[in-house]
């Protein structure tokens, strides 16, 4: 093939967290590799971009997994397998809460604070709250006890069982089930059972009986364990150090990289095609693009793979799983003296359970200058908000009819954000509005949706594929893997897809990490 000048072990399509913690491991285990990445920076819905002074978020800006101990903390150790570090901030509370029938409340890092305060709204339900928040900690416990970095692969597993043999007795309990049931078990109260929806719906954007107890068990302890924390200079640094610690390994990014096929040979995957006609082979290819987008699983879009040789399990993934709405997203400079410095950084807004799933009914909204002021000119802040959006909402629309739609959104946002930031209209110096054709585009995601969600009830996470396609020599990797959706989820599935390949390639280390 032409344009393979050097040879790599394994190329990766994308740079998203996945993509990258797949590259950044793959790398410390001495391999070569080759990440690209179709946009101009690393990172996808986990990456910054800068504009007039401002430093934004594209996406995730709460972020778990950044703790010292334990073993769950893995965006902690991808930087520090490629000997690079992120300057964090601890954030003291995960979210505050504004919910229907004036319920407001924060989630402390403080376990007990929260507990507490939970207790004090919910008093008949006191010894449920406990019991539900403590099965929580039970399946943390599991997770974060043993050095978990692969479900394929069967000699590993052995291995882990042999160190924490209870642990992953545990886990393999909790796998099938939802959170939704655990909470039902322990919680009769109807307007808490919609709290625990929304603790849910925040990050796994399903109410709570759709939702994976085994994420839900990391999601609700890990905040008040290793705590949200945020990194210095923007979500994107994360992105940014391990493209430094993949390059300072002697592996590779390249960006404006759009791959546009697949290449197979013998039913096996030997190479990418970009769009500028290049061909670059390799004996392992990663994908670190959603499943709809590799596999072309909607009838009408054309995958990275030959319709022909796409496998008949991926087309059955997708009758289990349907993409989540994308999202209308804000993000804007605003004057300084607006918001009060104890003011919490993440809000979360419903006005009507109801509209809980539906299209606008919840606002998300973070303001990540009061953890680190150096992300807006000095006397500024940064407001990013956002609402779920259906791409179906946004297709088929005239130039103007999209313009006028964009503004009736962000008027709507703004009229949200402004219950708990009054006067926010007055004090605005930058606006930037994304929606669900903004998300497709700039992150190069099916429908520009947030990630899968199940069609109908599951058994928990188990019926998630892991990172072996059945087409040789490809792998998938990020939030259409096993667990899902979130940076720290996705750097589990980069760690897992980096040890199947390193299992191959003969590469792993024999020794459990510490
Ligand atoms: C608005 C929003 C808010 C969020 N908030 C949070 C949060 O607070 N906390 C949290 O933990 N998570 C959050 N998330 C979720 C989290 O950001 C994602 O789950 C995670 O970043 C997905 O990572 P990924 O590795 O699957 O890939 P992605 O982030 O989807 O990146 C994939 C990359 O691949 C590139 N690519 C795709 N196709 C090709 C191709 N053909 N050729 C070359 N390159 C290609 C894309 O350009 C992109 O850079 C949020 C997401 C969104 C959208």
């Amino acid at each position: 093939m032409k344009g393979n000048k050097e040879n790599f072990d394994a190329v990766i399509i994308g740079s998203g967290i996945g993509g990258l913690v797949t590259a950044s491991q793959l790398a410390a285990k001495g391999a070569k590799v080759l990440v690209l990445e179709k946009y101009i920076i690393p990172g996808g819905s986990g990456g910054s971009f800068k504009r007039k002074g401002y430093t934004f978020d594209v996406g995730a800006s709460m972020i778990f997994g950044f703790g010292e101990k334990g073993y769950t903390n893995l965006l902690t150790r991808a930087l520090k397998d490629v000997n690079e570090k992120c300057e964090t901030i601890p954030d003291p509370v995960q979210l505050e809460y504004h919910l229907p029938n004036s319920f407001s409340i924060a989630v402390d890092r403080e376990y007990e604070e929260f507990i507490s305060k939970l207790s004090d709204r919910f008093p008949q339900e006191k010894e449920g709250i406990r019991k539900f928040y403590g099965t929580c900690k039970e399946v943390f416990k599991c997770l974060d006890s043993m050095p978990l970095l692969s479900i394929e692969d069967p000699a590993y597993l052995l291995k882990v069982f042999f160190k924490a043999p209870l642990s992953c007795l545990g886990l393999a309990r909790w796998l099938p089930i939802n959170a939704g049931d655990v909470a039902r078990k322990f919680i009769k109260d109807p307007e808490l059972l919609k709290f625990i929806d929304i603790e849910c719906f925040c990050w796994s954007v399903m109410p709570a009986l759709k939702t994976p107890m085994i994420n839900a068990g990391m999601v609700f302890t890990d905040r008040h364990a290793g705590g949200i924390n945020y990194p210095k200079g923007g979500v994107g640094v994360i992105a940014e150090k391990l493209v430094n610690g993949i390059e300072k390994l002697g592996s590779k990014i390249r960006y404006k990289a759009n791959v546009t096929e697949i290449i197979l040979k013998d039913k096996k995957a030997v190479g990418v095609k970009l769009s500028n006609g290049e061909e670059i082979q390799s004996e392992i290819i990663v994908s670190n693009s959603t499943r709809w987008d590799t596999f072309g699983l909607s009838n009408k879009d054309k995958g990275l793979v030959a319709r022909e040789f796409v496998p008949k399990n991926e087309y059955k993934w997708s009758k289990t799983y349907k993409p989540s709405p994308s999202f209308v997203s804000i993000h804007l400079g605003v004057d300084g003296k607006l918001i009060n410095e104890n003011f919490n950084c993440h809000h979360i807004i419903v006005e009507d359970w109801e509209e809980l799933e539906n299209e606008k009914g919840v606002i998300f909204i973070s303001i990540p200058t009061l953890l680190d002021p150096s992300l807006a000119p000095v006397g500024k802040h940064i407001i990013h908000a956002f609402t779920p959006s259906s791409l179906s909402e946004w297709d088929n629309l005239s130039r103007v009819e999209y313009i006028s739609k964009k503004e009736n959104y962000y008027s709507f946002l703004i009229e949200k954000i402004s219950k708990i930031i009054p006067k926010l209209d007055k004090y605005i110096d930058h606006k930037e509005i994304g929606t669900p054709r903004t998300h497709r585009k700039f992150l190069g995601r099916f429908e520009g949706s947030y990630g899968p969600i199940p069609n109908k009830k599951l058994l928990g996470l188990l019926p998630m594929p892991f990172n072996t396609t059945n087409i040789k020599n490809l792998y998938c990797v990020g939030d259409s893997c096993f667990p899902g959706q979130g940076l720290n989820a996705v750097a589990f599935s980069g760690y897992a897809c980096a040890h199947k390949i390193g299992s191959k390639l003969n590469i792993n280390d024999f020794k459990l990490p510490n």
